[in-house]
């Protein structure tokens, strides 16, 4: 039986299997990192166009399924475990030596998207490209540009390492057995430097989850929280300063402006 709790639910259409993989451009001097590999329908597919993969998947029930479907694919390895509690640098060490370039491909278990992808990108790993498919309101997140609803510190988060691009919509229909939620499938490539230079990403995330920590608040209101209400005029000041109006909403900042804004307020110390 399927395993709600795990989000399986299977990928049956080979259009999309393909468009996945095709968004990926592996060939055989490339590996892939495919996490929840369910029934192995993807790796399959991955296994014909890369020179390695590795496929994490944490349900033991699979793992026989798995080495079954895979045994004559010598470059595939199959790893039972919950990706949030490998070492990933290590798994890169082992698996994917000799290897320069390394995607990560996967239809990833929706409830616990953010936390893996927030994992790949923070250790730095040497990724090229992340394709996964996901659930369409998260992915419509990851791309947003400024001023829309959808642009949020979950935009800001992956766009600061990452270019994005969503590769198509996927109703729930193609799916065994079928979600509640239409899905989309999302490609991530790693910038070789963060899209804005920042002396402590540590602070400029800080800054930025407070400035969307209430959504119909201003900016300045927001920031009141990292500084004490009672710093409101010198707020006030270096937000001018720096030609960003205190009356703006945080979903209109671009990343330059939220880069700015979190260099100048770490400078000032108001942010103790
Ligand atoms: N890739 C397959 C496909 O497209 O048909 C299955 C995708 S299914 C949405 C998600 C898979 O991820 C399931 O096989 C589930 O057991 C596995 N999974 C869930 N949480 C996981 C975790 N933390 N680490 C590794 N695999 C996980």
């Amino acid at each position: 039986s399927f395993k709600k709790s795990l989000g399986q639910n299977f990928l049956i259409d080979s259009n999309i299997l393909n468009r996945i993989v095709d968004a990926a451009e592996l060939s055989k001097d490339k590996a892939a990192l495919e996490i929840g590999p369910g029934i192995g329908a993807l790796t399959q597919r991955l296994a014909q166009e890369a020179g390695k993969v590795t496929a994490v998947e944490i349900d033991q029930r699979l793992i026989p399924i798995l080495s079954e479907i895979l045994a004559e694919e010598e470059h595939v390895d199959v790893v039972h475990g919950d990706v949030l509690q490998l070492d990933l640098a290590k798994l890169f060490q082992d698996k994917f030596a000799g290897f320069s370039k390394v995607s990560v491909v996967a239809n990833l278990p929706y409830y616990v998207t953010t936390p893996i992808l927030m994992k790949l990108l923070e250790e730095k790993l040497p990724l090229e490209h992340i394709v996964v498919m996901i659930q369409k309101e998260v992915a419509q997140r990851m791309a947003a540009k400024p001023g829309g609803k959808d642009y949020g510190s979950l935009s800001i988060a992956v766009q600061y390492y990452c270019t994005t691009e969503i590769v198509c919509m996927v109703p729930h229909t193609v799916f065994i057995p079928q979600p509640n939620v239409d899905s989309a499938v999302i490609k991530l490539s790693l910038r070789q430097q963060p899209a804005v230079a920042v002396d402590d990403e540590a602070f400029f995330f800080r800054v930025v989850q407070s400035a969307f920590a209430q959504r119909r608040k201003t900016l300045i209101n927001n920031l009141l929280q990292l500084t004490g209400k009672e710093k409101r005029p010198q707020l006030t000041e270096l937000l001018e300063q720096i030609e960003i109006d205190p009356g703006r909403r945080g979903e209109t900042l671009s990343l330059d402006e939220y880069a700015k804004l979190s260099q100048a307020l770490k400078a000032s110390g108001l942010a103790g």
